[in-house]
């Protein structure tokens, strides 16, 4: 497959991404990162072997495989880079939250070896000091190949990700933000709107953050996520979070009139019928 990986963004899921390499497909791992401290972390972690905060370091480490981990608004430039470090026969893929028309761009840019790819495991946390061990293993990777790719490189890219205990699917880059717009980026945005919420609510009150329920702890878990990898994520799929957004403002104001004009038969089956489909999918 790949014996010698380059991964750029020394992060959570970058460092998370370097350990299952080094361990579940014994590759070698260079690391390159804007953050100083994230390569030294990442080395007295074990998670790289080597790295550099210097992206062209890349070209002495003749990597087979470059893997980008960075905040999705810096794929652009990071991809014109590679371009002109790379030698034709790397393989490059990436990790981001968003597809569609950056698939496509950075096909631009590197040619039909790039294979777009978003493993669906997370959390909060950012942070090479927060990767976890075997954080891959038996949830769902998303590869977004197009018409382009090359299919050599896509076999591999799915090879190392199964070799991780992945479960590899396939989805067009298009409809994989129209999916992920709703099933994850419109609840990371409720939830940051919700701590806003709180905030104003506070204002002229009582400080309501003084009294957090195990229902606000849990709903808000992912608000504390990175505010820099998030704003990318918004902004690179702002038409389809925006659709999102309406249809949840929709659900939120007929929810609103149930309360408010006390129509008890119909809020029932509203919360029935919300309750019923979260319990199915456990
Ligand atoms: P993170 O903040 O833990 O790590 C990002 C790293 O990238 C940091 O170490 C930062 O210093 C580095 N970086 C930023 N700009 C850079 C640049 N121009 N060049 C080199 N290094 C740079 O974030 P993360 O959670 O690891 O997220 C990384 C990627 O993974 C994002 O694209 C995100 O959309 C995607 N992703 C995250 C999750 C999640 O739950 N955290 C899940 C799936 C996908």
């Amino acid at each position: 497959m790949f014996e010698r990986v380059g991964v750029i963004g020394v992060g959570f899921m970058g460092g998370s991404f370097a350990l299952a390499c080094k361990e579940s497909a014994f590759c070698k791992v260079f690391g390159v990162d804007i953050n100083p401290e994230a390569i030294r972390k990442g080395k007295e972690l074990g998670v790289i072997d080597e790295g550099s905060t210097r992206i062209e370091d890349l070209k002495e480490f003749d990597t087979q495989l470059v893997v980008i981990a960075t905040p999705v608004r810096t794929f652009y430039s990071i991809g014109k880079a590679l371009r002109e470090i790379l030698d034709e026969s790397c393989v490059v893929s990436d990790i981001g939250s968003v597809k569609g028309h950056l698939v496509y761009a950075l096909e631009d840019f590197l040619g039909p070896r790039f294979v777009g790819a978003h493993p669906i495991a997370g959390t909060e946390k950012a942070g090479v000091e927060n990767v976890l061990k075997g954080l891959y293993r038996g949830k769902k990777c998303i590869i977004t190949p197009t018409e382009r790719t090359d299919r050599e490189a896509k076999k591999k890219v799915v090879q190392l990700w199964e070799s991780f205990g992945s479960l590899v699917e396939e989805m067009d880059p298009y409809l994989h933000d129209h999916v992920f717009g709703a099933v994850s980026h419109l609840p990371h945005a409720v939830a940051f709107a919700l701590m806003e919420t709180i905030e104003a609510l506070s204002q002229n009150s009582v400080d309501l953050f003084k009294y957090p329920g195990a229902g606000f702890k849990d709903f808000t878990r992912i608000a504390a996520s990175d505010p820099v990898m998030w704003r990318d994520i918004f902004l690179e799929n702002s038409n389809n979070l925006d659709i999102a957004i309406e249809a949840f403002i929709n659900a939120f104001s007929r929810l609103r009139r149930l309360i408010k004009e006390k129509r008890e038969d119909e809020l029932t089956q509203y919360l029935r019928s919300a309750s019923y489909k979260r319990k199915s999918l456990d």
